[in-house]
């Protein structure tokens, strides 16, 4: 049983809250990404998972267990840090097998882990070099090959793939999804790069100024952020948002207008939107979400397109709407140049709505 609870952990530096009441349960042999902007209170976090600091109020149970105020050795955890901390003049298999050494494994136990370990992440032929011989990823798969040897039931991650350029941290993303769905440990693994939390997470926690803001797989966190926030931090470009006035004078369903365009919510959200306190209310869409058309059509927004990339598999297009910058993205084959003027479509199902008062979406 490895499930990790989390309940209202604080942890402060001074007068600065670095975690923020913070309330999380970590499936056993689940992959959670904690992911948020520097400073956002992530690494925080998983050194109080880890006893590296600890939680100042709040408790946290490993499998069941109270480790709140246990060292680290006690919690049968394992770690890889972002700067790897692999010891240079040590042996790979050195390296490998030091955390097996100092719990007093006997010596043909520790050959075997560190040959299964090294052979997981395909670097059996580095064995006896020293990792001042070798490349960041190589590096990079030692210590991830040191923390797997532990067998420990929890793996805790903190960026170990932000030390290697963009074409390798492809391809690592991609390996260490695969390894660590085969070796079954409970991992929480830190990042700021969205991208990489939504393509490795079975699960992604959002935080910003040491609050957690939303846990979801990651299509949720993606199709329904819980805020503002989530909405502009997940996705790239972020997600689209524009003011909206709200006119309740029919009596009848709501309806808002975003400059000379009026929008109408679903009926399920109707009456939330309705509720909000005052005449304003944000609309958000993402880029992909938008239709955009060569002509005019009822309830389309008249645009002129300032700027286009051409990405390959889309153009993202930049455009003013009701005195918003926003970004879509259209198919190759659509015809579009800077300058030219389109229409835009907000399809009722992709728009979000925002409660100005709060930042959180309204969902039915
Ligand atoms: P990054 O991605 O930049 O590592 P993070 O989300 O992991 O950021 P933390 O390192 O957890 O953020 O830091 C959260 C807040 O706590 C920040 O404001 C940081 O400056 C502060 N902080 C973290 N560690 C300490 C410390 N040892 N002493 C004082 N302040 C700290």
């Amino acid at each position: 049983m490895s499930e990790i609870r989390i309940e209202s952990v604080n942890k402060s530096f001074g007068d600065k809250l670095a975690v923020n009441d913070a309330n999380l349960t970590i499936h056993e042999q689940e992959f959670l990404v904690l992911v948020g902007p520097s400073g956002c209170g992530k690494t925080t976090l998983l050194r109080a998972i880890a006893g590296l600091g600890m939680a100042d109020s709040g408790r946290i149970t490993i499998g069941g267990r109270d480790v709140t105020y246990l060292p680290p050795r006690q919690r049968n955890i394992s770690m890889v840090f972002q700067s790897y901390a692999i010891f240079p003049h040590m042996t790979v298999r050195d390296n490998i097998g030091f955390g097996l050494k100092m719990n007093g494994e006997d010596s043909k136990e520790i050959d075997r882990r560190v040959n299964d370990a090294a052979e997981l992440l395909h670097i059996e032929e580095l064995l006896d070099r020293r990792p001042a011989a070798m490349s960041g990823g190589q590096r990079q798969r030692v210590a991830v090959a040191r923390a797997l040897a532990m067998q420990a039931e929890v793996l805790l991650m903190d960026e170990p793939l932000s030390n290697l350029d963009a074409l390798l941290r492809l391809e690592m993303r991609a390996e260490l999804k695969k390894l660590l769905a085969e070796v079954n440990a409970t991992t929480v693994y830190v990042t700021h790069d969205q991208i990489e939390a939504l393509s490795m997470g079975d699960r992604v926690a959002v935080m910003k100024d040491g609050i957690i803001q939303q846990v979801a797989d990651p299509t949720t966190v993606y199709d329904r952020p819980a805020n503002r926030f989530v909405g502009s931090f997940i996705g790239n470009p972020p997600m689209n948002f524009v003011d909206g006035v709200l006119d309740r004078s029919s009596g009848g369903p709501v309806a808002v207008k975003v400059g000379e365009v009026t929008l109408s919510p679903d009926a399920e959200v109707d009456s939330a939107v309705r509720d909000i306190n005052g005449d304003r209310v944000v609309v958000g869409i993402r880029a992909e979400n938008m239709e955009a058309l060569a002509e005019a059509k009822d309830g389309a927004f008249a645009v002129d397109v300032s700027v286009v990339e051409p990405l390959g598999s889309q153009n993202l297009l930049t455009m003013d709407v009701a005195g918003h910058r926003m970004k879509i993205s259209t198919h190759p084959s659509f015809p579009v140049e800077a300058g030219q003027r389109l229409w835009i479509r907000f399809p009722g199902d992709k728009i979000r709505w925002v409660d100005p008062n709060t930042e959180a979406m309204i969902y039915e």
